[in-house]
């Protein structure tokens, strides 16, 4: 019987009790992490430094502040969460109680990637706790940092037997998706994606999978375009474009080219002073695979800014590709690095389709002044979420639904989504004994005087 086997039968005896059922236990697991969170903030910068080159700010901003965040409204709401939910009735069962209440789905398999190490991999934990579940986490072994501290830290603060931390690569992760769970939450790219829902399958099991993808990013030629570089320079580059919802490429026409060069590198310059090299706030590439796999999409391509690279460091500037074509290999898959593509186009029309003619992506990002351009890409696209003027910071509002829709993904959580991703909505109704007359035109024979009624 091999380890991974076991932990989930502890997993699922410890959950077979019922302990993790009270909302009392649940409010007391999620303080634990919070305290987690809090006692252990140098600790999980240091992973973060070591892993990714994270600065301990964007630590604190783009990992530990979301989970604290997620947390707080869990323990705040979640007793309303919780709570039957009542629903309209039919005409059979106008005096009767009707309505949806949410259970644990009893063991959830939780698996993190690697760009944002404790975001993707405790945020889904804090759902499932929140629902009463059991959940065994494998964070990725790819930041392995960051996995060992959370395999070592976690236990001593939450319950060991309903929420183990299972470390281990590709062939710990086939082993535990052998074993039955009740739900597979998994965030990384949607190759294993596909994988992960076919072991899943096999026990019927439900899946959310929070995948990547070619996120757009479409400027219309009146913005304000100092602006809208700031904000696109900021969510593409930070932790070295290694987040799942940075603007993949720029969709604009070709009279704007030149002029968001310019504000892209002024940005550059604001944001990473002197040299993003020696720059505290500028990430690495998580290792020399993923370099020389960036490095091989930028052959053949006209560099506009950037374009250095230090292989012994994983280093490559915050790098604009211009002029690039829809068919070149900067454009066949996510990038997930440093490096921003502009393609041109001749306006809306040529980007919606440029778009619809994709992969429907996570993310989808509007840069305009127009309302109506915005209400039209709303209508005439597809995607996760779709953000106007601004870049990644749906992530943070938890009443959004994050996750993505065809290849980008299938279920979402943050806040209340995440509960419910994570519970079962049970429908249940109760009849009372009594006003038996009423129930008459459903019992045999079904006589013409009793449908008249
Ligand atoms: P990764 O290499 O860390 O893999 C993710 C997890 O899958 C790891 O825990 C790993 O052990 C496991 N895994 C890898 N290969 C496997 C296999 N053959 N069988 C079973 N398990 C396997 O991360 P990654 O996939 O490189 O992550 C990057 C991708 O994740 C990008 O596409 C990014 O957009 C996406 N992502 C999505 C989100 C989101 O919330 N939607 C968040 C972060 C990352």
């Amino acid at each position: 019987m091999s380890k991974e086997h076991l932990v989930v039968e502890r997993a699922r005896k410890a959950f077979q009790t019922g302990k993790s059922k009270p909302l009392e236990f649940r409010v007391n697991q999620l303080k634990n992490l919070r305290r987690f969170i809090n006692e252990s903030r140098k600790d999980i910068a240091d992973a973060c430094k070591k892993d990714l080159n994270k600065s301990g700010n964007c630590t604190e901003l783009f990992e530990t502040l979301g989970i604290d965040g997620e947390i707080n409204i869990a323990v705040k709401r979640l007793s309303e969460w919780a709570a039957p939910r009542p629903v309209e009735k039919s005409l059979l069962t106008i005096s009767d109680e009707v309505f949806l209440q949410p259970e644990p789905l009893g063991v959830v398999l939780i698996i993190g990637a690697w760009n944002y190490p404790w975001a993707v991999t405790l945020q889904p934990l804090v759902g499932a706790i929140a629902a009463g579940n059991a959940a065994v986490v494998k964070p990725s072994e790819v930041s392995s940092h960051s996995a060992k501290l959370m395999e070592k830290l976690l236990p001593l603060y939450l319950d060991e037997e309903l929420y183990p931390v299972v470390c281990g690569g590709v062939s710990e992760t086939q082993e535990l998706l052998r074993q039955r769970f009740d739900h597979v939450f998994y965030t990384g790219n949607s190759t294993v994606g596909k994988l992960v829902m076919e072991a899943a399958a096999r026990h019927l099991t439900p899946v959310t999978l929070e995948l990547g993808g070619k996120s757009p990013c479409y400027i219309d030629k009146n913005v304000d375009l100092r602006v809208a570089c700031r904000r696109i320079t900021w969510g593409k580059f930070v932790n070295c474009g290694q987040t799942c919802i940075a603007p993949d490429y720029i969709l604009c026409e070709p009279s704007i080219q030149n002029r968001l060069v310019e504000e892209i590198q002024k940005c550059i310059t604001e944001f990473y002073p002197d040299n993003p090299k020696t720059f505290e706030d500028y990430g690495r590439v998580i290792n020399q695979h993923h370099f020389q796999r960036l490095m091989s999409l930028l052959e053949g391509s006209t560099v506009a800014i950037g374009g250095e690279s230090d292989e012994s460091l994983c280093y490559i500037a915050p790098t604009v590709l211009k002029d690039v074509r829809g068919d070149s290999k900067l454009m066949q898959e996510e990038i997930f690095g440093p490096l921003l593509p502009i393609v041109t186009i001749s306006g809306v029309e040529e980007a919606i389709r440029f778009i619809n003619e994709r992969e429907k992506p996570l993310a989808l990002y509007v840069f305009s002044q127009d309302r109506k351009l915005i209400m039209r890409m709303i209508a005439e696209t597809s995607s996760g979420a779709l953000v106007a003027n601004d870049c990644l910071v749906h992530f943070t509002v938890s009443a959004l639904p994050f996750g993505g829709v065809g290849n980008s993904g299938m279920g979402r959580y943050h806040g209340q989504h995440s509960f419910d991703q994570l519970s079962h909505l049970r429908a249940c109704l109760i009849k009372k004994l009594n006003m038996e007359a009423a129930n008459a035109m459903r019992y045999p024979p079904h006589t013409d005087k009793k449908l008249a009624w």
